[in-house]
């Protein structure tokens, strides 16, 4: 891994585009601002990182159980999670231009950066959720909110979960789902969007032993960035100073990641006390305490939770694996995901078209054991390769005019470009030797 980045934003975005990871949403209509959809090779890179992230959740000590809540909630549920009142934005419009930004991203001492003149609108506060109405009836009482945030849908059935699972405090629920926020200014692709998705992991645990758990989880979540492959130097902890954090906050750190936009938070770890589970007592009138059968008294669990992007996560790992280097006298655009997150990972190139039957016999059989491979007869074989290092893919092999005397293939790998002659039959032990290995 080069320790200079080599990838841009735009280079990153038409990258996608070209390949089908990800597009704009409603493109043929204009395009939806800040949402975007995903193609094949974004689906199942996306597949990945969730399945490596909940792989990590799993492997953390103690209790880890799932839940996938409903993206729709009731205004109850946000009115006693404080985002009603306070999931705010400050906004500011140009009165010249009429262009928009977040009050807390520009100068407003400076002229507009979009027409130059000065002339703001006073700061007004924005509420960043979507609204809307369940049933036929638009009355406060049928008021719905698109969740902001994954996390309600854990507190809210905390109850439900420690009744029908036989689990004991300290324990963990894990939740990757949707999340919607009308941000004011979607920004930066996949960094800031409208519709993202959340992995989040509420751990709950006695108060006496919160802060420990709260370093056990950030030193989890560092490690977690390492066996995903990053380049570490470009991932800090960084703590919040007292003044950043809410009130109910007790700790808050964050994982940052050094875009070529600068250092940004990438996940947060935040111990937030006894909040939650508190205020959702308060406005439901359920007691949500746990009865302690040691003490034989009840309290309040307290909560670590761990919230990163599955959307910004991806951007990451895009611009942390782009690379660019010359092979063979010409430059390639090669992406150095590591091989658990490659979308393809191995792909079955004939030499010729005259190859393709019995190339295709051994990309079949691959494919039948679960691994997903590609399968390409069009072109030069160089020209394959390049296609095939520009989505990442860790391996080819190549069926030549030889295979059919020596059953052999030859098979290269992308990063070092090294080719290895290797039987038939031992295809699919390489394989299994090669993912279980990284
Ligand atoms: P930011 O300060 O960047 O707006 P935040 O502190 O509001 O983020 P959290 O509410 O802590 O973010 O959300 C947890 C994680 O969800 C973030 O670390 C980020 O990875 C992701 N996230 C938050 N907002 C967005 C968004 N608009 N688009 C994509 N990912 C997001």
């Amino acid at each position: 891994m080069s320790t200079e980045s080599k990838a841009t934003l735009e280079k990153l975005v038409a990258l996608c585009k070209r390949r089908g990871f990800v597009y704009q949403s409603a493109e043929i209509y204009g395009g939806l601002n800040g949402v975007y959809d995903f193609g094949y090779l974004g689906t199942l890179v996306k597949q990945n990182l969730r399945a490596v992230w909940l792989t990590a959740m799993n492997s953390c000590k103690g209790d880890m159980l799932q839940l996938e809540g409903s993206l729709l909630g009731s205004r109850a549920v946000w009115e006693a999670s404080g985002h009603i009142q306070n999931f705010h934005d400050p906004m500011v419009d140009c009165l010249q231009c009429k262009h928009r930004y977040r009050a807390d991203d520009i100068d407003l001492n400076k002229p507009c950066p979009h027409c130059g003149n000065k002339n703001w609108t006073e700061i007004r506060e924005f509420n960043m959720m979507f609204k809307t109405y369940v049933g036929a009836t638009a009355e406060q009482g049928s008021e719905a909110y698109l969740r902001p945030e994954t996390a309600q849908a854990i507190f809210i059935n905390f109850k439900n979960v420690i009744s029908t699972n036989r689990v004991k405090i300290p324990f963990g629920i894990a939740q990757i789902g949707k999340a919607f926020r009308n941000e004011i200014t979607p920004k930066q692709f996949l960094f800031r969007m409208r519709e993202f998705e959340q992995m989040e992991m509420e751990w709950f645990c006695k108060g006496e032993t919160a802060e420990k758990d709260f370093e056990y989880w950030c030193e989890q979540r560092h490690n977690f960035y390492a066996i995903l492959g990053l380049t570490m130097s470009r991932i800090r902890m960084r703590p919040h100073a007292k003044d950043e954090l809410a009130h109910y906050s007790k700790a808050c750190t964050d994982v940052e990641y050094q875009f070529p936009f600068g250092w940004k938070e990438l996940e947060g770890i935040a111990y937030r006390g006894d909040f939650d589970l508190s205020q959702h007592t308060k406005f439901s009138g359920k007691d949500l305490a746990v009865f302690d059968e040691e003490t034989k008294t009840s309290y309040m669990p307290h909560v670590v939770e761990c919230s990163v992007g599955a959307d910004r996560l991806f951007l990451t790992l895009l611009f942390d694996s782009y690379d660019e280097d010359v092979v063979e006298g010409e430059t390639r655009i090669v992406l150095r995901f590591n091989p658990a997150v490659a979308p393809i990972k191995a792909a079955f190139l004939p030499l010729t078209k005259k190859q393709s039957d019995a190339t295709e016999k051994i990309y079949t059989a691959i494919k039948q054991t679960g691994l997903v491979v590609d399968f390409d007869e069009s072109g030069s074989i160089g020209k394959r390769y390049r296609r095939q290092d520009e989505i990442g893919t860790p391996l080819c092999f190549t069926y030549d005019f030889e295979s059919e005397t020596d059953n052999a293939v030859t098979v290269r790998n992308r990063d070092t470009t090294k080719q290895e002659r290797i039987s038939i039959d031992k295809v699919e032990s390489y394989l299994q030797d090669f993912f279980t290995k990284k």
